[in-house]
């Protein structure tokens, strides 16, 4: 692998990033799930970090980081909570997608808001009835005068609680299935636009999770953002990125768990020892380290290599699956080894086991990365 070290604006922007978690994710994590709230406050403080253009280019108003440097962002972010990296991450990917393919008039009317924090984006693919079928999304999108009128109902969709810029993808086109879908900036202020508040809390506040109905909603042209013959394949190589991520994610929430674990069994004595000492007690803290540092090099193989444009369908998904599985593994035995001190609503364990639950879902289940990874091995026919 190459050069693993950090360029100065990459040291500064990770320091940042290391203390806005740890001063102002950190300390509210537990009470935005008993509050049942979104971290949408922290927004501009997000913002001032740099963490909403991260990729987006300097001179769009961004930092112009590498994906690798992201990867680190979004493992410190999740070592304080999953809900606030995939909050603030969605909002980001909004703001890069528009940086990328936007007209210069959209752009310049959009980016600002998102990454100064004023405004918070997502991205709606999935619906009530479909979710890893994509070529399955019954939302319509039929070309008329004035550009595009488009009619359906997203779900599960994080941050849409309070976006207000959403990328929806639409079909143009149903008897294409994937070839057919397009992608459309849609503005929570446009006649034909509502949010749905039947989307169940998932147990993880932070990230917002909702819905949205379209009904008759016109999109202008100049808001097609990726028309069908880029859509799917834009959002693909987006989503490759997102598995290296969530996947940087995972290996962050076990991280914390065991630097908390590790601390209880040197405060903590039993039978007349610390329970560190007890050898049995310890293997499950080796263990779950033996893993983390197989993760860490997967993930940083697959962002090296996406950093120089190769493809990284299959280490991306690999990534994933092993990052999803490790955290479902140790997160609960090491919440075991804390004891009852574990459920303690303060502590982060049971927040961090449901979002590696849902991690297992988000960007590609765990059996469709399982496909893609068997349709790479597939010896070529004779
Ligand atoms: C907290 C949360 C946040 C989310 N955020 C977003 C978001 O921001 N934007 C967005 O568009 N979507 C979002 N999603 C939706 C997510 O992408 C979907 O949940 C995911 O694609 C799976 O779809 P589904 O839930 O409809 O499950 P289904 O497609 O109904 O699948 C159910 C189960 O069956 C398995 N399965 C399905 N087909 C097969 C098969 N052929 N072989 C074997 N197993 C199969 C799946 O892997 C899964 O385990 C979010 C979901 C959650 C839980």
């Amino acid at each position: 692998m190459d050069d693993l070290r950090w360029s100065p604006a990459e040291t500064s922007f990770l320091e940042r990033t290391r203390e806005f978690a740890q001063d102002q994710i950190a300390p509210r994590a537990s009470s935005w799930v008993r509050d049942r709230q979104s971290c949408i406050e922290l927004l501009p403080a997000a913002s001032r970090v740099g963490i909403l253009g991260l990729r987006v280019p300097i001179e769009m108003g961004g930092l112009g980081l590498s994906l690798r440097c992201q990867m680190e962002a979004l493992r410190l972010l999740a070592q304080a909570d999953f809900g606030v990296a995939m909050a603030l991450i969605n909002t980001h990917n909004v703001a890069d997608q528009v940086s990328r393919l936007a007209t210069p008039e959209v752009r310049g009317r959009i980016l600002p808001g998102l990454l100064a924090g004023l405004e918070a984006g997502c991205t709606a693919i999935t619906e009530i009835q479909t979710g890893s079928d994509v070529a399955a999304i019954q939302t319509r999108a039929i070309p008329n005068a004035t550009g595009w009128q488009i009619d359906g109902t997203k779900a599960w969709v994080i941050n849409a609680q309070h976006a207000t810029k959403f990328i929806v993808y639409a079909q143009t086109s149903p008897q294409k299935g994937t070839g057919g879908i397009a992608a459309f900036l849609i503005e929570s202020d446009q006649a034909g636009f509502s949010r749905r508040d039947d989307c169940p809390d998932p147990g993880i506040s932070s990230m917002g999770v909702g819905g949205l109905v379209l009904e008759g909603y016109v999109c202008p042209h100049e808001c097609l953002i990726a028309g069908p013959d880029l859509a799917i394949r834009d959002i693909l190589t987006a989503i490759n990125v997102a598995r290296i991520y969530v996947a940087a994610m995972c290996c962050g929430m076990v991280e914390d768990c065991l630097k908390r674990a590790a601390d209880y069994g040197m405060s903590r004595s039993t039978f007349g020892s610390r329970l560190y000492d007890h050898q049995g007690w310890r293997w499950t803290l080796a263990d779950a380290e033996t893993e983390l540092d197989a993760l860490r090099l997967m993930i940083a193989r697959a962002s090296q290599r996406a950093d120089h444009g190769q493809d990284v369908r299959s280490e991306a998904a690999r990534a994933k699956v092993f990052a999803t599985r490790m955290a479902s593994r140790h997160i609960p035995a090491l919440m075991h080894a804390v004891g009852a001190q574990a459920f303690s609503e303060t502590l982060p364990f049971a927040r961090h086991l449901l979002a590696a639950q849902v991690a297992g879902l988000v960007d590609g289940s765990t059996e469709m990365l399982l496909e893609r990874i068997a349709r790479d091995l597939r010896p070529l026919n004779p």
